[in-house]
């Protein structure tokens, strides 16, 4: 596994596990647990979840997933933007303990923006990181001027992470947002780093997916692993989609190749506003 540094020091998987679409009504959790266990073996020890995520079914997976090696992993999860009060996130939060059948969340994050005022979600967050609930706080689809907003509060400095959208096709991030994150040294959490699978026959990733003897989504985790201070959180329900997604760690692309896929899919020249999924 590769690691990646929480501004705090703290050292976490460069790739992790999804869980977006898991534990919906009519899943088969049996196998989602397998899938994750599996995952866990292989070391992707950072799981990503939220209350979202089939109405709290995807947490209570990751709860049976996770009993009794709860220390081996990272715990990702989010609180929905209308819950994010001063009161609500704490419930929000504590139900979310439950479902994970754990005492703390390792980061937590804000799902997205919503019209609760920053300063209160970031005051629950504080209160629920000093009852040991939660050990780190951050965000999710925050762009730049969200960002700047965050950083610009007494308590913002301690946001953890952000998590965005971030695939070969979904660049806009790189004009501005990543290198002020990474000046920050603020890991980007990237998520659908194969836009749900929609990437995976483009023409770019598919061609040099054959001259490489690899597959299309190791090219795209790869793409997306090239530079510090990103991570990513693929979900794969199939053991063998993890194993792959595993040996894209290993994958270096050459500068000839980046440029191959900087023709197919172009870096951005100005802002672009955050897309979300
Ligand atoms: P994704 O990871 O881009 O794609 C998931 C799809 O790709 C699944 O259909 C999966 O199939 C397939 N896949 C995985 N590995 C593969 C491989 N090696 N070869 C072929 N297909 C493969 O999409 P995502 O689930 O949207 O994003 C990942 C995670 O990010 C989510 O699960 C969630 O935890 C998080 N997320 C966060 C937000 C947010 O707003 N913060 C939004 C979206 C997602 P199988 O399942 O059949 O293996």
């Amino acid at each position: 596994m590769r690691y990646l540094t929480l501004p705090d020091g703290e050292r976490i998987p460069a790739l992790g596990l999804g869980t977006w679409m898991m534990g919906e009504q009519g899943s088969r959790g049996p196998d989602i647990i397998a899938a994750l266990c599996h995952g866990l073996g292989l070391g992707m020890s950072l799981i990503d979840t939220a209350e979202m995520y089939g109405n709290g079914g995807a947490e209570e997976l990751v709860g049976k997933t996770i009993a009794g090696r709860r220390d081996q992993v990272f715990l990702v999860s989010k609180v929905l933007p209308q819950n994010a009060t001063r009161k609500g996130a704490v419930l929000a939060c504590e139900k979310s303990l439950k479902r994970l059948h754990t005492d703390r969340i390792d980061l937590y994050l804000l799902h997205w923006r919503g019209n609760v005022p920053l300063t209160e979600t970031i005051e629950a967050f504080v209160t629920l990181r000093q009852a040991g609930k939660i050990r780190h706080w951050g965000v999710s689809n925050f762009d730049l001027a969200d960002m700047e907003e965050l950083w610009a509060l007494p308590e913002g400095k301690e946001c953890a992470s952000n998590q965005v959208l971030y695939n070969p096709g979904r660049r806009g991030v790189e004009f501005d947002l990543l290198p002020a994150l990474r000046k920050r040294g603020l890991p980007m959490m990237a998520y659908s780093p194969l836009e749900q699978g929609r990437l995976l026959g483009k023409k770019a990733l598919k061609e040099l997916a054959q001259q490489r003897g690899v597959t299309s989504a190791q090219i795209a985790i790869a793409w997306v692993l090239r530079q510090d201070g990103v991570m990513t959180i693929p979900k794969a329900a199939r053991a063998s989609h993890l194993d792959e997604n595993l040996a894209a760690l290993d994958l270096k692309l050459s500068s000839e190749e980046l440029a191959l896929l900087d023709a197919a899919f172009p870096p951005p020249r100005k802002k672009i506003a955050l897309a979300l999924l």
